[in-house]
């Protein structure tokens, strides 16, 4: 059950685009050592023949505020980024979904992990994307023994390389134990997050979500769902969610980049809904993110940054 994907050829790295495996760096360097880098993933559609990247302002943003976060250097405008991950897709020429990787790196060696005196470049890669999750069946989640961290510990708003420590530990033991998923708890014992996507239940007839102040990604596609919830009529509400509320709820989603709107089976073996069908709020959301990618819903030209495969 993981990413099914390839590398493109091209990637960006020290300014310049460079075939990927010339893309390298020290074994010394700190962001390997220490996982010092922040990191945002993207995800791209080839509709009609023409290449649509989802929220990318946003995306940008999220990174350019998730190094601010951690006193990182960032130096990167936005009509650059725009450009040279327009350049990217170009060289590569997807022909199907893709997904960005763009992250900040340093590659200063040495001991002492800090942010400070190093420089940070923005490097980007690219990954065909066929499926993150099996859509067509619903996942089996496990309630880690690992917690998510608290804000206080590591921050939860930036996508920093060595925080994803947290979600490497939590995904291997659910995979261990013969799971799909793990879902983890925050120190009070309310779940918050899956490893790599935001959650959101149907309890007693109201969608709730975790509230931003609880220690999850400020996800994107969390975002997106909940404008659609809106636009949609549905009732919801932000607030905690304990272990009794997920066994007995009606519907349970996970939602991110990659994975975009997939539905629980079960929860530590026990049934959510009709288990393997999703239910009418995943529906729902799955019609509406179809009706984005092929350009009928109202906000689709604003959620994607729309381009062909030549520059002129
Ligand atoms: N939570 C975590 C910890 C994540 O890594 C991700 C994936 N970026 C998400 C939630 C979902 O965020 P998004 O919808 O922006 O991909």
């Amino acid at each position: 059950m993981s990413a099914d994907t390839t590398l493109f050829p091209m990637a960006y790295f020290r300014k310049q685009i460079v075939p990927v495996h010339e893309a390298t760096v020290s074994i010394a360097c700190q962001s390997l050592q220490y996982g010092l880098t922040c990191f945002a993933g993207i995800r791209g559609y080839v509709h009609e023949g023409k290449y649509q990247i989802f929220r990318l302002k946003d995306h940008f943003n999220r990174l350019k505020t998730g190094a601010a976060i951690m006193d990182m250097p960032f130096s990167m405008s936005w009509e650059e980024f725009l450009d040279i991950t327009q350049q990217l897709t170009r060289a590569n020429a997807p022909q199907s979904d893709f997904y960005i990787r763009a992250f900040q790196f340093t590659e200063n060696p040495g001991l002492g992990p800090s942010f400070l005196n190093k420089e940070f470049d923005l490097a980007i890669y690219m990954l065909e994307l066929r499926r993150y999750y099996e859509m067509s069946k619903g996942l089996r989640l496990m309630i880690s023994t690992w917690r998510k961290f608290p804000d206080y510990v590591m921050p939860s708003k930036a996508k920093g390389g060595g925080c994803y420590l947290n979600s490497a530990l939590a995904t291997t033991e659910a995979r261990k134990a013969g799971y799909d998923e793990a879902l983890l708890m925050d120190e009070q014992g309310s779940v918050v997050e899956a490893s790599v996507a935001n959650m959101f239940i149907t309890y007693r007839g109201e969608v709730i979500t975790p509230e931003l102040g609880e220690p999850i990604l400020d996800g994107i596609t969390r975002r997106t769902v909940i404008e659609l919830l809106e636009e949609a009529g549905i009732k919801m509400h932000f607030g905690r969610i304990d272990r009794s509320m997920l066994y007995s709820c009606d519907e349970l989603l996970l939602t991110g980049t990659a994975a975009q709107v997939v539905y629980a089976h079960s929860v530590d073996g026990r049934v959510i809904g009709s288990g393997d069908r999703p239910g009418p709020i995943c529906q729902l959301l799955r019609t509406k993110y179809a009706d984005i990618v092929s350009g009928i819903h109202p906000k689709s030209s604003e959620w994607f940054v729309s381009f062909g495969s030549s520059s002129r």
